[in-house]
C-alpha cells in the first residue's frame, strides 16, 4: 500500500492511501485531536474524483471536531472516505486493506459505519485493527444510535420551546417532522408521549402509516416547509435551510436530527434575522455520537442517557450567548466549542 501525507492548513493529518492489490483508494482526515483521539465514520461513495473525496473528508472531519466538543466528549474529529461504489467495489480484501490503514494511525483515529458502509463491513475492518466502533451484536433495538439521537433531539426541542415560549412543555406544540426514518420515527413517538401534535412527511409514504395511530397529520414532502407549526424538525436531508426555503418558513423554531441542515453558514444569520430560533444541528443531534461511548463499552447506558439529556442545558447556554451577544445561534455554538478546544489546548504540555 502506498500512502501520501497531504499538507492541509488547519488539519493535523491527512493521508491519501492507495492499494492496487485490493483496489483501495482512501483518504483519512484528522482535523483536531486536542480533546482526544479523532472519531468519525467511514464513508464509501463513487466520488467523481479524488478532489471531491478530499473535500468531503475535510468538511466532515472538521464537523466531527465541533460535534464531539459540543457534546462534552473527549474526542477529536476525523473522517475516512473510501473512493468507490459500495455495490460494486467493496470486498473483504479492500476492507481489510482499509483496516490496516486505520491500524497504521496507531489509535489517533477511531471509525465506524457511515454512508456506504455497514456494521458488518466494520467487523471485517476490525479483523485488522482494534480502532473500530461497532455496536455489539447483542445490542437491543432500543439501544441503536437512533434512540439516543432522537432522545437528544427531544431535549433540544424542549430547550428551544422554553427559549421561545417560556415553558418547556410540549403539550399542544405543533411539530412538523421531515423524514420518518430511523430517527424520525422514534422522535415522533417520543414527542407524542410528551403531548406534541405531529405533522409528518416522507418521500416514502409507507413510512407514515405506522404513525397514524398517534393522530399525526401526513402532508406531501414539498408542503412541510410551509406548515404553520411552532417547530420544524428536519430529520432527512442536509442543505434544506437555503435561500429558497427560509423565506417561506412559518415556524418559530428549527430543531431536528439531520446533519448539515444549513446550505451555508450564512443561512444561520438569515434565520436569526427572521426571528426563527435555529438549534445548531451538530449540537442537537450529538446523541448518535454519544452512543458510540456505549458501543465501545466505555460508558454504561445510564451515563450515555444522561449525556444525551444534557443537550437541553447546552442549547440553553448557546441561546443565552446568542441573546446577550447579539449573534446567531450557530455563531454562539461555534464560539462555545472553540473556547472548549482552546482550554483543552492550554492544558496540554
Ligand atoms: P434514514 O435514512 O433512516 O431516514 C431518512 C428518511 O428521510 C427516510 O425515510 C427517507 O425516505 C426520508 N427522506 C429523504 N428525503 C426526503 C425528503 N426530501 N422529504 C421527506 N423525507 C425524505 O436516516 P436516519 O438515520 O433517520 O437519519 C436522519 C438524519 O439524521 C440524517 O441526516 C442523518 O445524517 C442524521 N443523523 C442520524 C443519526 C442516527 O443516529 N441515525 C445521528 C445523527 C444524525
Amino acid at each position: 500500500m502506498s500512502t501520501k501525507k497531504l499538507n492541509i492548513p488547519g488539519y493535523e493529518e491527512v493521508i491519501y492511501a492507495r492499494d492496487d492489490d485490493s483496489g483501495l483508494r482512501a483518504i483519512i482526515a484528522i482535523h483536531d485531536t486536542t480533546l482526544g483521539p479523532a472519531v468519525g465514520g467511514t464513508r464509501m461513495l463513487p466520488y467523481g474524483d479524488d478532489l471531491e473525496a478530499l473535500a468531503d473528508a475535510l468538511r466532515l472531519s472538521r464537523a466531527m471536531t465541533y460535534k464531539a466538543a459540543a457534546a462534552g466528549l473527549d474526542f477529536g474529529g476525523g473522517k475516512a472516505v473510501i473512493i468507490g461504489d459500495p455495490e460494486k467495489n467493496k470486498s473483504e480484501k479492500l476492507l481489510r486493506a482499509f483496516g490496516r490503514l486505520v491500524e497504521s494511525m496507531g489509535g489517533r483515529f477511531l471509525t465506524g459505519e457511515d454512508v456506504g458502509t455497514s456494521s458488518e463491513d466494520m467487523r471485517i475492518v476490525n479483523k485488522e485493527t482494534e480502532y473500530t466502533i461497532i455496536p455489539p451484536k447483542s445490542m437491543e433495538e432500543e439501544w441503536q444510535s437512533s434512540f439516543l439521537t432522537a432522545l437528544g433531539v427531544v431535549r433540544g426541542i424542549q430547550a428551544s420551546v422554553k427559549e421561545v415560549y417560556g415553558s418547556d412543555s410540549l403539550a399542544g406544540i405543533r411539530i412538523a417532522i421531515q423524514g420518518i426514518g430511523k430517527v424520525g420515527e422514534r422522535l415522533a413517538r417520543m414527542l407524542h408521549a410528551e403531548g406534541a401534535r405531529l405533522i409528518i412527511t416522507d418521500l416514502d409514504q409507507g413510512r407514515l402509516s405506522g404513525l397514524m395511530e398517534l393522530g399525526a397529520t401526513a402532508v406531501m414532502p414539498h408542503e412541510i416547509y410551509r406548515i404553520d407549526a411552532e417547530v420544524f424538525s428536519p430529520c432527512a436531508l442536509g442543505g434544506i435551510l437555503n435561500d429558497e426555503v427560509i423565506p417561506f418558513l412559518r415556524c418559530r423554531i428549527v430543531a431536528g436530527a439531520a446533519n448539515n441542515q444549513l446550505a451555508e453558514d450564512r443561512h444561520a444569520v438569515q434565520l436569526w434575522k427572521r426571528g426563527i430560533l435555529y438549534a445548531p444541528d451538530y449540537v442537537i443531534n450529538a446523541g448518535g455520537l454519544i452512543s458510540a461511548l456505549y458501543e465501545m463499552g466505555r460508558c454504561d447506558r445510564e451515563t450515555v442517557i444522561r449525556m444525551a439529556e444534557k443537550i437541553y442545558d447546552r442549547l440553553r447556554s448557546i441561546y443565552d450567548i446568542s441573546r446577550s451577544e447579539g449573534i446567531s445561534t450557530l455563531a454562539a455554538a461555534d464560539r462555545m466549542v472553540e473556547e472548549r478546544i482552546r482550554q483543552g489546548r492550554s492544558t496540554l504540555p
